[in-house]
């Protein structure tokens, strides 16, 4: 029986098993993907993570990595395919299922799954990715060295994703559909001062063209509706994320948007299912937050155990 089982080795699940294992919770800490970390492996530069600026997004990820493992927290890799709960005769009990099979049985369950890209959801868009659509810069930007390449998007991610192509690519065109960016100012400076980036502004992408590659974007302005294709050899799609908060369906209610309520301690309406990171409904999403709701909960956690025993 297990204290607590981490499903998501982001920065909030590692900081949530850092600190279970200092308040010595039997633990275990899950993650589908091959290396843990998260979407702060895709960031090629982090410059808001206090005392380490500029850091390389998948370095910081390593770090968070790193300190999980000299703790000796026990990692499982492997994915979550279901979590049931059951009563028990002193309190609930979660299952959880893996992939590999086997089943996990513990107190408490700390959803850290965080958040996937969303997708643009036109034609082309499924059918060429990996030919030259990519939701990832800093994986793929690369292949495109010296050629034409398309962000699309206006967050954070799509300027960060468009500032760091400028390097590689000869010509980087940005397109968002409103006239404002979403992104921080200081990033916003950056782009406009690059000379190689144009940002094409109430502006749609209406389909991706091409057959066993990227070859052109279609591009519908949203004031005149006037269309016209952009040349490029790459499309990299940066239009927000979506919580992976699947595994708590037929347990927690989730808005919207697919996140889930909780305070800040991670505690959803659910005693014993917590969540922190991307997947809880906030108003930051960003790794000093996910980082700061993995110690929450994980010391939550701790509380609501205290509690059972009395
Ligand atoms: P985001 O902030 O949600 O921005 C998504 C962008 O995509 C918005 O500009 C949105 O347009 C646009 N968009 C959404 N759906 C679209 C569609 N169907 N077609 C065209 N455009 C569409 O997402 P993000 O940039 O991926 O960032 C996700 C989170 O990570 C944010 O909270 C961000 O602050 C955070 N982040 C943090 C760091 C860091 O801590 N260093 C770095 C990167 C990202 P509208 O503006 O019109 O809505």
């Amino acid at each position: 029986m297990y204290d607590t089982v981490i499903i998501g080795a982001g920065p909030a699940g590692m900081a949530a098993a850092i600190y279970a294992m200092r308040a010595g919770l039997n633990l275990a800490l899950i993650e589908k993907n091959p290396v843990s970390g998260g979407q702060v492996l895709n960031t090629w530069e982090v410059d808001n993570y206090p005392g380490l600026p500029g850091i390389n997004g998948f370095d910081l990820g390593m770090k968070f990595k790193e300190h999980v493992d000299r703790l000796a927290a026990p990692c499982i890799d492997d994915e979550v395919t279901g979590i049931a709960r059951e009563e028990t005769a002193d309190a609930a009990v979660y299952r959880i299922r893996l992939a590999e099979g086997g089943e996990l049985v513990s107190r408490t369950v700390i959803l850290a799954a965080g958040a996937s890209h969303a997708r643009l959801g036109v034609p082309g868009e499924e059918a060429l990715t990996g030919k030259g659509v990519s939701y990832c810069a800093t994986c793929d930007g690369n292949f495109f060295r010296g050629r034409e390449a398309a962000v699309i998007g206006g967050g954070d991610v799509a300027v960060e994703d468009a500032i760091y192509l400028s390097r590689i690519c000869s010509r980087v065109t940005l397109i968002h559909r409103r006239d404002a960016l979403r992104a921080t100012k200081v990033l916003q400076e950056e782009l406009f001062g690059i000379s190689n980036i144009t940002v094409r502004w109430n502006t749609v992408v209406k389909e991706i063209q091409g057959t066993d590659r990227v070859t052109g974007l279609t591009l519908e302005d949203t004031v005149t509706g006037a269309r016209e294709t952009l040349a490029v050899d790459a499309a990299f799609v940066a239009v927000g994320i979506l919580p992976d908060t699947g595994l708590a369906a037929g347990l927690v209610e989730t808005d919207a948007g697919g996140y889930i309520p909780a305070g800040e301690d991670g505690a959803t309406a659910l005693p014993g299912f917590f969540v922190a990171g991307d997947a809880r409904k906030k108003r930051l999403r960003q790794i000093v937050t996910a980082v700061a709701d993995g110690a929450n909960a994980a010391t939550a956690v701790q509380d609501y155990l205290m509690r059972l025993k009395k």
